[in-house]
């Protein structure tokens, strides 16, 4: 009975669908447009869609094998597109879509691999064979956290809605001024950063436009300006937030042993990596932090002599070595160019000198080989530009009623 009734309705289906000429009555009322559903620049209505992830060690072979692509498909598509998308590049992790036909026992028709966040790649499965990179339309939106540190950036930020990675990008504006792992309660922010957005998505880290930054009872603003060599940040009279380290801890000096994984020690009479470069100079000559820092230890050991430990930030340590006297104990602040304490030969040491070293995240490296970013400030040619953007954005951040959130 079900059979009839359909056969029934089909075909009076037919009837009222056959050619009614121009003019004629039997009009129907308009339907909605038809708007196909477009996705990754094709027509994806009607295709049976498959994702997944890429798996560790797949290949192309691996992924479009079960889905009826044939070996040699696979070989004269990779060699067709590898100008423009090199198959090898597919990463493990990365997402995927394969759109078959529906009720097709054909082999899938497209192959979808996002390359990152915004970008991708289209590959047709037929003949001829291609690929097309393409990208998401992206939507940039600015943003404002706004809060008072109560334990951590990171957990304040989350706590007033913030992304908790917009830490990592503030931590990298203040890299030279303000170490994070040592906030202090009562610390405060107010940043507008620019967030990314893919279908309503973030991605990739958020960027800080302006950020005013209270700590310790000082006001570190920083503004997002580019003078023509990428966008850096600076303080509102144009200085640059980043700070150079002092080239050498002691004035007049010169240096007698560089920074060498095989030097041959002069007392030890063995091969034994130098972790430091040695500046010798006068007994009692001042040394002179490199940066502003705090001090993390001012001590004695059998082959340090008297030294000192200075942490600058997140990023940078510096130790002095072999001194004469100290002149700073732990914990104390010590700005730039602050005496810490005074060039001898305590420890193991032939002579008067400094044995300075330097740790990056946490590593050991030479100092004189470390590429540092330029501390230039606002030149006077981009001075009145810079002035305007300041003035915009400073009344941006101070209108309480812009993008709180
Ligand atoms: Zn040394």
């Amino acid at each position: 009975m079900q059979r009839w009734l359909s056969l029934l309705i089909l075909c009076c289906g037919i009837l009222a669908c056959g050619d009614p000429g121009e003019g004629s009555a039997l009009t129907k009322p308009e339907a909605p447009p038809y708007i196909p559903i477009e996705r990754f620049g094709v027509i994806w209505d009607g295709l049976q869609i498959d994702s997944g992830t890429v798996q560790s060690g797949h290949s192309l072979s691996h992924i479009l094998g079960p889905a009826g692509v044939s070996a040699g498909a696979i070989a004269t598509l990779a060699n067709q597109t590898k100008t423009t998308y090199d198959v090898r590049n597919i990463r493990a992790q990365q997402p995927y879509w394969i759109a078959f036909d529906e009720d097709s026992v054909q082999p899938a028709r497209y192959f979808v691999y996002q390359r990152n966040a915004t970008q991708y790649a289209r590959f047709d499965l037929r003949p001829p064979y291609g690929v097309a990179l393409e990208s998401y339309s992206t939507d940039t939106l600015i943003e404002r956290a706004h809060g008072i540190i109560e334990s951590s950036l990171y957990v304040d930020l989350e706590r007033v809605g913030a992304p908790s990675n917009l830490a990592l990008s503030m931590a990298a504006v203040y890299a030279w001024t303000v170490d994070f792992s040592r906030l202090q309660e009562g610390d405060a922010f107010d940043v507008l950063y620019e967030r990314v957005y893919v279908n309503d998505q973030p991605v990739g880290m958020p960027r800080v436009i302006v950020c005013h930054f209270e700590h310790r009872g000082s006001k570190l603003p920083a503004y997002r300006f580019d003078q023509g060599a990428g966008n850096d940040y600076f303080d509102e009279d144009g200085n640059s937030l980043r700070k150079a380290f002092l080239k050498a801890p002691v004035e007049f000096s010169r240096i007698s042993s560089r920074y060498n994984l095989k030097r041959f020690h002069p007392i030890l009479n063995r091969t034994k990596a130098h972790y430091g470069t040695d500046y010798a100079a006068p007994a009692g000559t001042p040394i002179l932090a490199v940066g502003d820092g705090v001090v993390t230890k001012s001590s004695y050991t059998k082959g340090n002599g008297k030294y000192v430990k200075i942490r600058h930030n997140s990023t940078y340590k510096t130790q002095y070595l072999h001194m004469s006297k100290r002149a700073v104990t732990v914990g104390e602040h010590v700005r730039q160019g602050q005496v810490i304490g005074y060039v001898g030969s305590t420890g193991l040491a032939t002579g008067p000198h400094v044995c300075f070293r330097f740790w990056k995240n946490g590593k050991q490296v030479d100092h004189l080989k470390e590429d540092f970013p330029p501390s230039e400030p606002i030149e006077a040619s981009q001075m009145n530009a810079f002035q305007a953007a300041v003035s915009e954005w400073r009344a941006r951040i101070q209108d309480r009623e812009f993008a709180v959130r």
